[in-house]
């Protein structure tokens, strides 16, 4: 039986009831902002996944930058965090487009960094090298659609477009195993995408898909890890993949915001398998025999239900 679900039921491992991860899109953060969150998380025995930018950058940043590995002392500490269990995950090389060459190096420079190729990858918005990104995430009539609602400004990323200045899809699919596209409302990610990982023959490049629920700032995480929310994953057995931006209001100043701690400590007393991104995606893989391969009409449904939550709250 392949109902959506049927697949949304994983049996986790050690008799955990529900899994959870988070998927750091490392925009705006800096040695200031991070370390105090990521001590929180191992604390409370979460490990989860922390996006970098390998190469400093040496243009202006395509919308917001933040610290990259350029820095010694940031670096120092991303490795730190990689041994404590965290999983290191690529944000696109740099915080601006990158040309293939430079992805290239930034490739490089990551395995240098960190011993193998990146495993995940969330694009960083606006860069030229995404893959399959702006209007290409959606097929067909609803790249229309999807145009009119980005006003035409989400157009031309070049990742996935063998022979342009800014391919790097057969790197991608040497390398990554797991590329994030749609974002949900709701913290049961398997809920809304029961397929993942999958691979969408459209999108070659990438080897497979995850989603992930809606936290980009401090204020829309702390709303999708309500206490309702929380009790409802643990009772539906389900996986969440949180997207989030650490570097957005999480801790100012030292400070961690209250309400995240509270949220997250009553999680991890849940009986959770909080683990990194690429471990849970494994793990799901492995309980189906292989990733997914996505049909048309699951593919279908998948950006209908996403193009509806962008029409009502416009965000990724
Ligand atoms: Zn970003």
């Amino acid at each position: 039986m392949n109902t959506e679900a049927a697949l949304a039921q994983v049996r986790w491992p050690d008799g955990y009831r529900f899994a959870f991860s988070i998927f750091d899109d490392t925009d705006r953060s800096t040695l200031d902002n991070a370390p105090p969150i990521y001590a929180l998380l191992r604390d409370l025995g979460m490990r989860t996944t922390k996006s970098v930018w390998p190469l400093p950058g040496t243009r202006a940043p395509s919308v917001v930058g933040g610290s990259t590995c350029g820095d010694p002392a940031y670096l120092a500490w991303v490795q730190q965090l990689q041994r404590e269990g965290f999983e290191i995950g690529l944000h696109n090389v740099t915080f601006h487009s990158s040309t293939r060459e430079e992805v290239r190096t930034g490739l490089e420079r990551f395995a240098e960094f960190f011993g193998h190729p990146p495993r995940s990858l969330a694009t960083h918005t606006d860069c030229r090298d995404g893959m399959y990104w702006g209007n290409a995430r959606v097929s067909n009539s609803h790249r229309l659609l999807y145009d009119v609602l980005t006003r035409f400004r989400q157009r031309d990323f070049g990742g996935h477009v063998d022979g342009g200045p800014h391919f790097w899809g057969d790197l991608c699919q040497a390398q990554v195993d797991y590329v994030r596209n749609f974002t949900f409302p709701g913290l049961n990610t398997l809920k809304s995408c029961p397929w993942m990982p999958y691979f969408d023959p459209d999108r070659p490049w990438a080897n497979a898909w995850f989603a992930s629920s809606e936290g980009a700032d401090c204020t829309r995480f702390n709303n999708a890890l309500s206490e309702a929310a929380q009790d409802e994953l643990v009772e539906e057995g389900g996986a969440c993949i949180m997207y989030t931006h650490f570097g957005k209001g999480f801790c100012t100043d030292g400070a961690i915001n209250r309400r995240f701690v509270e949220l997250m400590t009553r999680l991890s007393a849940r009986g959770g398998w909080f683990v990194p991104v690429s471990s849970l995606l494994d793990h799901i893989a492995a309980t189906r025999g292989g990733v997914h391969p996505l049909a048309r009409h699951e593919r279908g449904r998948l950006e209908r239900r996403w193009l509806a939550h962008k029409l009502a709250h416009g965000t990724s």
